[in-house]
Formats: structure tokens, C-alpha cells, sequence
């Protein structure tokens, strides 16, 4: 049997990988608490219930639209993108993607010639090197300065592109906009073009979100910038995204989305409309807010775990090498003896460190899987 060999030489993705083993034994009738991804516990917004329920029962066709999306859906995220995102755009610069997952995949690919080099930060999320593998990409991984600066940029090593995650998963770090003025220098100066995944941008407990291609010529640079709902709505399994690119790649984008899926579902794009619309879900930051700070609280004193306290996002971002550098060993006895899955750092180019998502499930469960977890570490603390 032939298997290609850019997939032979690629490995899973590790989180769909993890995820997928915990709905395995879970099928199998264990209780599993999830950490391994972050996915919400809150419904989507209203409005887009009522207008997705309100367009199945219009017995609206839902056609095939055109590829990048229907006009007046892309109209409406340009919309979304002049209102929160100071980015002035143009239709055609917009291509509606089921999740930002396909869209990085699409601008990866439109982007970049195999053998091309791909910064990325690391911790990052692993999609980024996935992907790069998958396309027969070369990333180059260099660790997240706490402070973008001039100086701090100039020990990177030139690539091709750069991906910049702004919010950051996993360290929930909101780039500030001297931080991104020069990283817009940076690139400009080494002729670099720019993916900016911003599928956390709603999900700051303080500090405002800044877009990169609003300080910055993104059509000059060659910037494409991913925006999801899964995140923002709790949206996750409704797969919408949409990239905003110039014209020429958003084009090529297009070329490689019409043989693969065409558009997105029609009933998709009427949801990520609607979605879009409804702005920053603060109910769902505050509770997120509550939730990280029960969580650092409950772990503030463990003498083998560092967890600093995020700006934004899903996630905390534990260092453990004061117990183990082996995570993936850890991550899996962690889920074979306490029934709780986590993210080891191995699979975000950080082995020593764990990913929690805190946001599945009810907060009981949530202090339940942490209760676990400690436990775990305190045991091995004390062999
Ligand atoms: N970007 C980042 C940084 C993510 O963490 C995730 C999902 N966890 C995505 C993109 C995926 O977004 P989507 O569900 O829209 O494909």
C-alpha cells in the first residue's frame, strides 16, 4: 500500500491525536477529564441560533456560493473588520474558511514553495509545524521573547515567513503595539511575509487586542490574517473562520479552496455572519477570569509547578521541570492513572511544560481534573 510521502514523514497533529484517544476511552464508558483542547462549556450567542434557525426554516436553497464566501457575507466581515479591527478591507481581500485551521493550511500553501523557512515562536501551537511539515516546509522555532524588541528580533534567523499568534496560545501573552511596530519593521527589513493567527483576539481578561495589519501595510508585506469564531462563541464544532489576505494571495487561496471544499457550507456563512456581529461575549471572559484564578490559586505553592498567570485565552502554561523534562511520558500516565488529559509541551516545541485548557466541562470538574493532577505530581514529587 502507498502512503505519500510528505504524510509518512509528517506525524498527527497532536491535539486531534489527544483528543481523539479521550473520545476513544470515553466510548469505552471512562470518565475522562479533558484538558487536552479547549472546548467551551457556554452555548453559542443567541442571535446566531435565531438566524441559523430562522434561515433552515426560510427553506432558504442554501447554494454553493462562490468560493471565498457569498458577497454580502464578505462584505459584513470587512465590516467586522473596519469596526474592531481598524483594518480598512475590500471584499475581494476576504475568504470565509471552515475554521482558521483550513485558512492556514490555505495561506501556508499559497504562500510558500517547499524547502521555505517558517519562524515561528515557540511555545506555539502545533498546527503551526504540522502544517509546515505537511507542505514540506522548514520551521525554524525560536523562543517567544517576553518583550518584542528591536534587539530581541534581530537574534531571529531570516525565513520566509513569519507566524505571528497574537493572542498567544498557550501563554495567553496580548502583543502590544510598540511590539508589533517592530516586528511590522522587522519583517519589512529581512522581506519576510506574515501569517497572523488572531482566533483569541476576543478573549483578553485586560489588555486591548491590537491587530497587526492595522499598524502596518499588510497588502505591501504580504500579511494574511485568521480570525475564528471557535473561540470567541464557543463555536468550535461549527467550524468557522475566515482570512483576510491581499488580493493576489486571497486569489491564490481560492485556487487551492475550489477543488477542496468550494465554499463553506452556505448555512455556515449566515452563522459566521451572525457570530461576528455580536462582539466580545464579556459574560464568558468573566467567567474564564474566575476559572484561571481558582486554578492558580489552587496550585500557587506546589514546589514542582510554575504557572504563570495568563492575559487572554483558554490555557495555562505550567513548567514542571522541577519534576520532569519527559512531558509526553508524564501526559500519559497523567491520563492512564488519574483519567485526565492534558497537552505535554513536547507538542508545542516545549518538552517540560504542560498545557492545561480550563474552560470544558462545569468548574466542579474542572478542580476535580486539577485535584487529580496535583495529587499525580505530588506523588511523583515525593518518589
Ligand atoms: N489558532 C489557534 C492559535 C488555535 O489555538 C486554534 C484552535 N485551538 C485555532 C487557530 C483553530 O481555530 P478553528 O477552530 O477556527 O479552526
Amino acid at each position: 500500500m502507498k502512503i505519500s510521502h510528505r504524510i509518512a514523514a509528517s506525524r498527527p497533529l497532536a491535539t486531534t491525536a489527544m483528543h481523539g484517544r479521550v473520545e476513544a476511552f470515553r466510548n469505552e464508558g471512562m470518565g475522562i477529564i479533558d484538558f487536552s483542547i479547549a472546548i467551551s462549556h457556554f452555548s453559542p450567542p443567541s442571535p446566531v441560533l435565531d438566524a441559523v434557525t430562522r434561515a433552515v426554516q426560510d427553506e432558504r436553497t442554501m447554494p454553493y456560493t462562490g468560493v471565498a464566501g457569498a458577497l454580502d457575507v464578505r462584505r459584513s466581515l470587512c465590516a467586522k473588520l473596519g469596526r474592531e479591527n481598524g483594518i480598512p478591507a475590500e471584499a475581494n481581500e476576504i475568504i470565509v474558511t471552515n475554521g482558521a485551521k483550513q485558512a492556514l493550511y490555505e495561506a501556508l500553501y499559497a504562500m510558500t514553495d517547499p524547502g521555505d523557512t517558517v519562524l515561528i515562536f515557540r511555545p506555539h501551537w502545533p498546527a503551526y509545524v504540522t502544517t509546515c511539515q505537511l507542505l514540506g516546509l522548514r520551521p525554524l522555532l525560536v523562543d517567544l521573547p517576553a518583550n518584542i524588541t528591536p534587539e530581541t528580533l534581530a537574534a531571529c534567523p531570516r525565513a520566509d515567513l513569519v507566524i505571528i499568534n497574537n493572542p498567544h496560545n498557550p501563554t495567553g501573552k496580548v502583543f502590544d503595539r510598540d511590539e508589533l511596530g517592530h516586528l511590522a519593521d522587522w519583517v519589512e527589513a529581512i522581506g519576510a511575509q506574515v501569517i497572523v493567527d488572531e482566533s483569541y483576539e476576543h478573549l483578553s481578561f485586560g489588555p486591548v487586542h491590537t491587530s497587526f495589519a492595522s499598524q502596518c501595510d499588510w497588502r505591501a508585506i504580504g500579511v494574511v490574517t485568521l480570525f475564528s469564531a471557535s473561540q470567541s462563541y464557543a463555536m468550535m464544532g461549527w467550524r468557522l473562520g475566515f482570512a483576510l489576505a491581499p488580493p493576489e494571495i486571497a486569489s491564490a487561496m481560492q485556487t487551492l479552496q475550489g477543488p477542496i471544499t468550494a465554499a463553506t457550507s452556505h448555512l455556515a456563512q449566515v452563522a459566521t455572519v451572525a457570530a461576528f456581529d455580536c462582539g466580545v461575549q464579556q459574560h464568558m471572559i468573566d467567567e474564564y477570569r474566575d476559572r484561571r484564578d481558582q486554578v492558580l490559586h489552587h496550585v500557587r505553592e506546589l514546589p514542582w509547578m510554575r504557572m504563570h498567570c495568563p492575559d487572554s485565552g483558554p490555557y495555562l502554561w505550567g513548567d514542571v521541570r522541577a519534576l520532569t523534562h519527559d512531558t509526553e511520558a508524564f501526559a500519559e500516565a497523567l491520563l492512564a492513572e488519574e483519567g485526565v488529559a492534558i497537552m505535554p509541551g513536547d507538542a508545542l516545541g516545549m518538552p517540560g511544560f504542560i498545557r492545561i485548557g480550563y474552560i470544558c466541562d462545569d468548574v466542579y470538574t474542572l478542580m476535580e481534573g486539577v485535584r487529580r493532577l496535583v495529587a499525580f505530581g505530588d506523588r511523583i514529587a515525593a518518589d
